[in-house]
């Protein structure tokens, strides 16, 4: 590439060093490209780095979250639970980034602020938050789906005197909230992990619920035997019941091409049967099988638990029983218990959650009906009387798919902004191109499955085909690519289409942009099941890529 004249121009600039962008790195790097990453945060880790509130860990088993690109990496690394916590998820992206010696082309504490598309030179002109300018033939945003934190507008937050935290941006030191009054706004995944371990420590803790979230049991274990206590520990891996860690790790393979033709890129294996199909005894043989099993298989209980609603609410009744009989006191179970489709929101996963509300220091504050009033100096102002509080913890989620993208200010062909071409919500071809933004990728972007999937799985293929195609573009000379609006254009209707009827798409929720004032309703991920959407940006490619124009800038 014609990068060794001009230090800085790189072939390629990485805006982000999580999972996606370390992955894009080493693979551009063994492919000859000059290649620099812009990362904000002081070291790797992406989501991991700054999500790290007391009880943080994945909710898909370490032995699949995990790279696969590496069969060395894959052996030698020793995961120590089904899933892993967050300080363990760090350790293994910076062994990661050292294992193949990534940090020198990584700049740390920037932000990339501006990218703009040269027409006439065919490369993006990017400027950081330290003023520097950069030049690049492709740009690549690996900005993670749940990267830019989303705190509401409450009126007073400014005025609270206690110590305020968001749950995406954790203080890097341990926090004690021994002796304290501790409130914590929402209900999500985060606050279903950090409520049990904040619980057990604070004096008393307020959560204010406004969406009552399904949640099942993780059914966490050490994945290594302890000679002490001969805990098996490697048996009852939990996605395909009776593997060990020793199993996988002889087949890591056959494990990786499981995940691959499964909707969800994870290795488990649903139940095929319809759930109109089973008799109430066969339906309730399988849910408790699954709910003992523990973990993100429950929704593999049958085989509509996602496009049919009438299975749907044997599910969702299911669980609700279940918090039902776990939760003493009657009305707070009542005030837990969801009352919409189970899976529209992300299927949360806990450990002890629901036992947690019979402590006598836990006080659940639904504010369904009469929303927060306000924050004061003191604490949190609500179903008319004021909770005052040492600390308060916004749990309240991420400008998800869209924001972290939407606060760089890109610009393609024309100066068109991507804000202005997203003001209906994000439009895009297969979730890893834009139309009017040529060279332009995105990693696991709106219009492609990540979320719903095994993010690592899904992130590796992105890399995988943005590598293919840029290798292509450099044997054949050719200066640019970028999708036709025809075909960005059938993509969205095809998302939509598929999406209609979809179970995830039945409530408000992060997915559909639902949490953020004045965020337009549209569906973000594909809901089309990883294997199809594999199967189709293979054949794009294949052919040629078809629903691209290839130029010479
Ligand atoms: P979230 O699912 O968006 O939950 C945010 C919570 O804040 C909801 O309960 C929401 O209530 C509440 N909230 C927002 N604004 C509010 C307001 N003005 N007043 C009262 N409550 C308000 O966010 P999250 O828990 O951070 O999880 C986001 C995603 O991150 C998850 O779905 C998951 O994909 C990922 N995550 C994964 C893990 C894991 O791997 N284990 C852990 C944590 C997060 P409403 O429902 O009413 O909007």
């Amino acid at each position: 590439m014609d990068s060794s004249t001009n230090s800085s121009h790189y072939d390629v600039v990485i805006v982000g060093a999580g999972f996606a962008g370390l992955y894009m790195l080493h693979r551009l790097r063994s492919a000859g490209f000059k290649t620099r990453v812009f990362e904000q945060a002081s070291d790797v880790g992406g989501t991991w780095y700054w999500n790290r509130y007391p009880g943080a860990r994945c909710d898909v088993e370490s032995m699949q979250y995990a790279y696969s690109f590496s069969s060395e990496l894959e052996q030698e690394w020793e995961w120590t639970e089904r899933y892993a916590t967050q300080p363990e998820i760090l350790r293994y992206v910076n062994h990661v980034a050292d294992r193949f010696d990534l940090r020198h082309d990584i700049q740390f504490n920037t932000c990339v602020a501006t990218a703009i598309f040269n027409e006439t030179g065919s490369r993006w002109m990017i400027e950081t938050s330290n003023g520097e300018h950069i030049s690049a033939t492709y740009c690549v945003m690996a900005t993670g789906c749940l990267s830019s934190t989303n705190t509401p507008n409450f009126e007073g937050v400014e005025s609270f005197s206690g110590s305020l935290y968001h749950t995406g941006e954790w203080p890097h030191q341990e926090i004690d909230f021994s002796g304290q009054r501790v409130g914590i706004i929402g209900t999500g995944s985060s606050a279903i992990q950090s409520i049990p371990l904040i619980a057990e420590q604070a004096k008393h803790l307020y959560v204010f619920q406004r969406t009552p979230h399904y949640t099942v049991p993780a059914r966490n274990q050490p994945l290594q035997s302890d000679p002490k206590t001969q805990h098996p520990g490697r048996k009852a891996y939990g996605y395909d019941e009776d593997m060990t860690v020793e199993e996988i790790k002889a087949d890591y393979l056959g494990l990786r091409q499981r995940a691959l033709e499964s909707f969800a890129a994870l290795a488990f294996t649903p139940n095929r049967q319809s759930a109109l199909e089973m008799t109430e005894m066969e339906r309730q043989r399988e849910f408790e099988k699954r709910w003992e099993q523990g973990g993100l298989t429950f929704q593999g209980v049958f085989s509509d638990f996602s496009i049919s609603r009438e299975a749907n609410e044997f599910a969702a009744e299911f669980v609700r029983r279940k918090i039902q009989q776990t939760v003493k006191d009657s009305v707070v179970a009542k005030a837990l218990v969801p009352t919409y489709t189970i899976g529209c929101k992300r299927l949360a996963v806990d450990t002890g959650y629901y036992e947690t509300y019979n402590r006598p220091n836990v006080t659940l504050v639904d504010v369904s009906k009469s929303p927060i009033e306000r924050i004061t100096s003191a604490g949190v102002y609500a179903q008319g009387r004021e909770y005052p509080l040492n600390s308060l913890i916004m749990a309240t989620g991420f400008d998800a798919m869209t924001g972290t993208l939407l606060k760089i200010d890109i610009q393609g062909r024309g100066g068109l902004r991507l804000r202005e071409k997203w003001v209906e919500g994000p439009k895009s071809y297969l979730g890893l191109c834009l139309a009017g933004f040529p060279n332009l990728f995105t990693i696991t972007g709106p219009g492609s499955p990540s979320v719903l999937t095994n993010m690592l799985m899904s992130i590796e293929q992105h890399v995988d085909w943005i590598v293919d195609c840029v290798e292509y573009l450099r044997d054949r000379n050719i200066a640019e690519i970028e999708p036709t609006l025809e075909a960005e254009n059938e993509w969205v209707t095809h998302n939509n289409e598929v999406a209609s009827d979809h179970i995830r798409n039945s409530c408000s929720s992060w997915y559909v942009g639902g949490n953020i004032e004045g965020k337009p309703r549209v569906f973000m991920p594909y809901v089309g099941g990883f294997p199809n959407y594999v199967e189709k940006c293979r054949n794009i490619a294949a052919k040629g890529y078809e629903g691209f124009v290839l130029g010479e800038g």
